[in-house]
Order: structure tokens, then C-alpha cells, then sequence
């Protein structure tokens, strides 16, 4: 291991491309800022052991283990039969703007980060798109809607805007809505997260939840098997 000696605020370069520099250093914490570019995945050591593990696990599935397991018989899918709890629509007529958010939030689970996708709407058609990177950027601030935000760029006005996002929006975001004038937001659920409505709706901002079980069940299964970085997302 090549071993350097930095200070406060000096960098490093990896090839020509990725800059590492010393943001801040307290006790024994320092904490690193990192820039790269889009296709080189940056992770913390024990998330990305985390992912190699889960990966090699997938495909190590031999045919001899899936003969272990007890045979289900196959289920008839129940495409008419919606849980009348959480309707959901057929694919074809769920919103394209929220399958768009969902896409975005697998791609931020892949990258070992947590599944909350957004997509920023002008006349039918997405102007902006991200999704929380906060574990993979070290960025407490990089929530899906904020990832969105910035991604869409500088806009001189919000007020023909539409915001959607797989989970209900943390007071953060709701801020930033607010902030903005955004006056139509569209979440997958608040199941898994309440979030802030009332907060946007108090400021005039029209909130509508799907009840998307696809975005429920996909956040679920995350706080499930990410308990800590779960928490740590909502500050809990
Ligand atoms: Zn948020």
C-alpha cells in the first residue's frame, strides 16, 4: 500500500480523474471528499465488501441447492385482484413518471446506496432525474429529491413543475419543494417512511401518495437488510 502524508484541504490525484482530498480531520475521524467520475463506484470499505458478499453469494446458487428447496406449487397471478389496501395499477396504466423514479432507485441500490429514486416533470416529460446517494457519496445532503434538483439544473421557474419520488419526502425536501414552489408532488408510498405532508400541504402544496406496492415492498426489504444505514438516512 502506497502510504501518503496530507494536511487539511490538500488532495491527492488517482490518475487523471479521481481527486481525494482531506476535507476535515477531528480526533480520529477525517473526513474525505471524493470526485470521480459517473462510471467509477466509490463506496465505503465495509459497503462495498457488503455488495462483493451478496453478489458472490447470488452466484454461487448451484442447481444441487434449488433442489433442497420445498416445491411451491405455481400461484396463478392474480393480475385482476389488486390488495384492495394498496391499489395498484396494471403496468400499463401506472404512471410512467413514477416507473422513471423507481428505475432510478435500483440504480442507487446497485450502487450499494439506499432505494429512493425522483423525477422532476414539465409538460409530460422528465427534465430532471436522480436518486439518494448519500452512502455512496459520503453526502448527507444527497437525498432523491435533492440528486434530482441539482441534476435538472438551474430553472427560472418551478411553478409548471411536477415532483415524483418512490417515498414520501423527508422534511429536507419538503423544504426544498417548498423553497422552490414546486406545487405538485407525487409519491410511490409513505408506508415505510411518513415523511412531511402535512408540512407541504400547509404551504400549498398538493401531495398525492400511489400507494405503489412496488416502491413499499422494494424500500421494506431495504430497511430489512440495512438497518443502520436506514437509520442513519433519517437521523434516527
Ligand atoms: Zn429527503
Amino acid at each position: 500500500m502506497l502510504v501518503l502524508t496530507r494536511s487539511r484541504d490538500e488532495t491527492i490525484m488517482i490518475g487523471d480523474d479521481v481527486e481525494v482530498t482531506v476535507v476535515d480531520i477531528r480526533g480520529d475521524k477525517v473526513r474525505i471528499g471524493i470526485s470521480a467520475p459517473r462510471r467509477i463506484a466509490v463506496h465505503r470499505k465495509e459497503v462495498y465488501d457488503q455488495i462483493r458478499a451478496e453478489n458472490k453469494a447470488a452466484a454461487e446458487v448451484k442447481p444441487a441447492d434449488l433442489t433442497h428447496l420445498p416445491s411451491i406449487p405455481p400461484q396463478p397471478i392474480a393480475l385482476n385482484q389488486p390488495d384492495p389496501s394498496f391499489p395498484r395499477l396494471a403496468e400499463d396504466r401506472r404512471d410512467p413518471f413514477l416507473v422513471a423514479a423507481i428505475e432510478e432507485a435500483r440504480l442507487g441500490l446497485k450502487e450499494g446506496g439506499l432505494p429512493i429514486g425522483s423525477v422532476l416533470v414539465r409538460g409530460n416529460q422528465i427534465i430532471g432525474r436522480g436518486h439518494n446517494r448519500r452512502v455512496q457519496r459520503g453526502d448527507p445532503m444527497a437525498h432523491a429529491e435533492i440528486d434530482c434538483l441539482t441534476n435538472a439544473g438551474r430553472l427560472s421557474t418551478y411553478h409548471d413543475t411536477i415532483l415524483y419520488s418512490t417515498l414520501m419526502p423527508c422534511y429536507l425536501c419538503s423544504g426544498a419543494a417548498v423553497q422552490f414552489g414546486i406545487p405538485k408532488i407525487l409519491v410511490g408510498e409513505s408506508v415505510n417512511f411518513a415523511g412531511a405532508p402535512s408540512f407541504m400541504q400547509s404551504k400549498g402544496i398538493e401531495v398525492i401518495d400511489l400507494h405503489d406496492q412496488e416502491c413499499i415492498d422494494m424500500m421494506a426489504q431495504f430497511i430489512r437488510e440495512h438497518p443502520q444505514l436506514w437509520y442513519e438516512d433519517i437521523g434516527k
